[in-house]
């Protein structure tokens, strides 16, 4: 039986542990591997399996898309490496050294993993400057940091996250006042300016416009590389643009992966058809 945990019900991994001590200490190492390791992991929700023995392997800098129909897992999978699930079984690691399953949802946030909920999530009585300014800041309490001083290269770094999420010339507006998809962008920026290694984005193209939804295919090409970027989406125009022709796109199916490739090999599977694009 699964239990699905809060920051509250997990105050920390035992003392002493060698994991521990990586995740404060040298951060996320992955010198001779993958960034994300996660095997043969199986959730079960009152004996409903939403996670089968899933496999999966994300590279340092890859930009993975993960597609499947309603209820194939894919969000319970986020909670698992985010650590607001815990398997019941399986191994889920963070570069070499870092247990996923042995962590609180806080300390995951804290080694380098930044998600991103569908449903865009701002201070809306806030400038999107000052939401940045924030996110830079989430360790002091809220008012404390905004009369803090910004020193130059904290400036910089917001300057430089504005730009690469189109809202140079908002920057000043409240971030009640954008659209949708601007939101969106806004919560992005608010999870670079916590320079995660890791970005999972749930839909995050859900009721955009398709300009929106082409610049944000833009914006996470740009992230790619620097870091690694796993994508939960079933606009199919939107996978392919991001994916390109040599992208890897992996679909879920009742919690395991029905298939693992190129989206030409992908979309050409006969398993893959029947159960998700044939419908
Ligand atoms: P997806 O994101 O691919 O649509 P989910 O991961 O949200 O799928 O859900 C997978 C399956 O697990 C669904 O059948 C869903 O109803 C079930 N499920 C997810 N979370 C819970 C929960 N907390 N309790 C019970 N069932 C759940
Ligand atoms: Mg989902």
């Amino acid at each position: 039986m699964n239990t699905t945990t809060s920051d509250e019900s997990i105050n920390s991994p035992p003392a002493g542990t060698a994991g521990y001590g990586h995740v404060m200490g040298a951060g996320v190492d992955t010198t001779h591997g993958p960034i994300l390791y996660l095997d043969d992991i199986t959730v079960s929700f009152d004996g409903f399996r939403a996670l089968n023995k899933l496999t999966l392997t994300i590279e340092a800098g890859e930009l993975r898309c993960i597609i499947g129909p309603n209820g194939a897992g894919k969000t319970t999978m986020m909670d698992v490496i985010t650590g607001k699930t815990r398997p019941d079984s399986g191994t889920a690691f963070f570069g070499q050294t870092i247990d996923l399953t042995r962590l609180a949802e806080a300390q995951i946030a804290s080694t380098g993993i930044g998600r991103k909920f569908q449903k865009p999530t701002v201070f809306e009585n806030h400038t999107v400057f000052e939401n940045l300014e924030l996110a830079m800041k989430t360790n002091k309490r809220v008012w404390a940091s905004l009369k803090a001083k910004l020193n130059g290269s904290q400036r910089a770094k917001i300057e430089e996250t504005l730009a690469l999420i189109h809202l140079e010339t908002e920057h000043h507006r409240l971030a009640g006042l954008l659209s949708h998809g601007q939101k969106q962008w806004l919560e992005i920026g608010m999870l670079l300016m916590q320079e995660p290694k890791l970005l999972l984005l749930d839909e995050p193209v859900a009721g955009m416009t398709d300009d929106e939804t082409a610049r944000t295919a833009q914006l996470f090409k740009t992230l790619a590389g620097e870091h690694s970027v796993v994508v939960v989406e079933h606009d199919m125009d939107f996978v392919s643009e991001l994916a390109g022709a040599e992208g890897k796109v992996t679909v879920l199916h009742e919690g395991s992966v029905l298939a693992e490739g190129i989206m030409s090999e992908v979309q050409s599977n006969e398993r893959v058809i029947e159960v998700y694009l044939g419908r």
